[in-house]
């Protein structure tokens, strides 16, 4: 699959995980591009994009922090999930096909780097409602 890369400058050095156990999903609750998360997750005072893949509405697939490296994104799974997030708000939009279709080949392409992980929604482990309602959460767990 094609990953976009942007050149993100982190604040801090990035530590690689240790172990996968885990591919926790999230949406964005908004629209907008993959730097303007990174501007905002600087702003929370963190290394930068708390994320390791984001998923547009449009099915482009941008690596946020590198596959391998802790993120930010889940309290008490960082050091061993794969966070991707996804465009829009899935409390009160439904998700279309073509982003629907880039994030299965997202799940697959995780799942082949890493062996045994299980895919989950942010908020079955934290409270919070993300990634929403209408997110095609047991579909995503069925890749
Ligand atoms: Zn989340």
């Amino acid at each position: 699959m094609n990953i976009i890369k942007e050149a993100f400058k982190f604040a801090q050095a990035l530590i690689t995980r240790k172990k996968t156990d885990f591919i926790i999903l999230h949406h964005r609750a908004g629209d907008g591009d993959v730097e303007s998360i990174h501007a905002e997750h600087l702003k929370n005072g963190w290394a930068g994009i708390g994320y390791n893949l984001y998923i547009r509405k449009n099915g482009q697939v941008f690596q946020g922090r590198p596959i391998d490296k802790v993120g930010s994104h889940c309290p008490n799974y960082n050091s061993i999930s794969v966070g991707i997030c996804f465009e829009g708000n899935f409390e009160i939009e439904k998700m279309n096909d073509v982003q629907f279709k880039a994030g299965v080949e997202a799940i697959k392409y995780v799942k082949s780097l890493y062996k045994n992980t299980k895919t989950i929604g942010h908020r079955e482990v934290y409270a919070t409602k993300c990634p929403g309602k209408n997110f095609p959460l047991d579909k995503f767990k069925g890749v």
